[in-house]
């Protein structure tokens, strides 16, 4: 099946006389004839338990993401945030170092900055730009995954995936992409060797700023096998004395961090979420299409506006990721644009100030347009060195390009500059 497809009939395959559309388990519990029956269960967890760590919605919802992704299995979480930190511990525990991207988005940065260093685990941020040599001098005996963002947000730029991955391989490490503002519609990074993939689905994929969550998808691709991850491969006692890598084959590492994080931590969304989502997801091919066409039109006005210094949108032809973007979003860049307003801070507040009709607000992909401005707003706590490098400047707004007509918007945002300008 094709994207379009999988949009709308993964997931959810209603058997004879079973309801057309996805319907809400709202249980927390599930009943069985015996109790050998649920003792089975523990040994070989192929049915619904309890709502803390699988569910029957979330479960076709995790099929459909695994499926557009092209990976073994997925996992769902009630933020992008806990895909993100789940996505590491699953791998690493305290005395180890992960390497990330330095442009990523700010919450990560602060989760990777600050929270694992709270749990022990240090984590080394490199210029994805680097060649091979420097990002090598990253790794060490401890180093247990490589983190990137396909479309940094709010950066804009794009990750070489294919670059990252064989480093991360060469190191006998795998490699873990945010894939959030790409969605598997514009690039699937499981294609270019990434192992794991994580999404905010607060984003796009919901796509009408309904519902929070995250995913987890497990490409399959890993060798765990390697002699770094022993988790994986040798008994786990806190867990029946399951083998990973015997009891899930391929997607080991997804079933590791439902048996392990999820039912310890129960970040699982609620089934009346998943449902949400799954709605945003059946038209998540057309919307982005749509998105991405918007998104070039204005990004190609804001280029010839004079209130305006930069535009980042690798789209464009001209930008420092184009090249890139040619080859990881063939199909689009998304419908998100960061802009630098001539001036610096002051002119980007009148800017957002002066909008009719784009919300300002803290979010971004939604089917609405709206603006933020991170140096204000959501990068507040980052010092001025992880602002630059995160590739965030003062007057740097990120602009979030809806699905109204394109007219409107270049409209509205026209008018807003015109004032910044004076
Ligand atoms: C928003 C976002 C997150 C965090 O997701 P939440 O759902 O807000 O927890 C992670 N990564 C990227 C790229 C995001 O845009």
């Amino acid at each position: 099946m094709k994207d379009e497809t999988k949009c709308i009939r993964s997931g959810y395959k209603p058997k004879n006389g079973e309801p057309g559309v996805m319907p809400i388990v709202q249980s927390t519990t599930y009943v069985f004839d015996t109790a050998e029956k649920i003792g089975e269960l523990f040994n070989f967890p192929n049915e619904h338990m309890y709502s803390r760590f699988s569910n029957p919605t979330v479960d076709c919802v995790e099929k459909k993401i695994a499926d557009l992704e092209g990976g073994v299995g997925a996992m769902c979480t009630s933020s992008g945030q806990m895909a993100s930190l789940m996505s590491v511990l699953n791998l690493a525990q305290a005395g180890d170092s992960i390497i990330s991207a330095s442009a990523i988005y700010g919450g990560t940065v602060n989760l990777f900055a600050v929270t694992l260093k709270k749990l022990g685990i240090e984590c080394i941020f490199v210029d994805q730009d680097a060649d091979e040599e420097e990002i090598d001098k990253c790794f060490k005996d401890n180093t247990r995954l490589v983190f990137g963002e396909t479309l940094a947000n709010p950066a804009l730029s794009v990750f070489d995936i294919e670059k990252f991955a064989k480093i991360a391989h060469k190191h006998g490490v795998p490699l873990i992409v945010d894939n959030t503002f790409a969605t598997p519609i514009l690039c699937k990074p499981i294609k270019f060797g990434a192992d794991v993939v994580v999404h905010s689905t607060t984003k796009y994929m919901d796509g009408h700023a309904v519902q929070g969550g995250g995913v987890i998808v497990d490409g399959g691709t890993f060798d765990w096998s390697n002699g770094k991850f022993p988790e994986l491969v040798e008994p786990d006692e806190s867990y029946h004395g399951f083998v990973y890598t015997e009891k899930f084959g391929k997607a080991a590492y997804i079933g590791k961090a439902r048996m392990q994080l999820m039912r310890d931590f129960g970040a699982y969304p609620a089934a009346n979420s998943a449902f949400l989502l799954n709605l945003g997801l059946e038209t998540l091919a057309v919307r982005m299409e749509r998105y991405c066409k918007n998104a070039y039109t204005v990004a190609q006005f804001l280029k010839s506006h004079p209130a305006v210094e930069t535009v980042r949108y690798p789209g464009l032809e001209g930008d420092k990721y184009h090249e890139a973007a040619k080859k990881y979003l063939p199909n689009g860049s998304s419908g998100v644009i960061s802009i630098d307003i001539k001036g610096g801070r002051k002119p980007a507040e009148i800017f957002m100030d002066s909008l009719n009709m784009a919300s300002r607000e803290v979010h971004v992909a939604d089917i609405r347009t709206c603006v933020l401005h991170p140096a204000s707003m959501t990068h507040r706590q980052l010092t001025d060195e992880q602002l630059t490098a995160a590739g965030i400047n003062a007057g740097m707004v990120r602009l979030s390009v809806g699905l109204e007509n394109c007219e409107d918007i270049i409209e509205d945002l026209d008018q807003a500059l015109n004032k910044a300008l004076r």
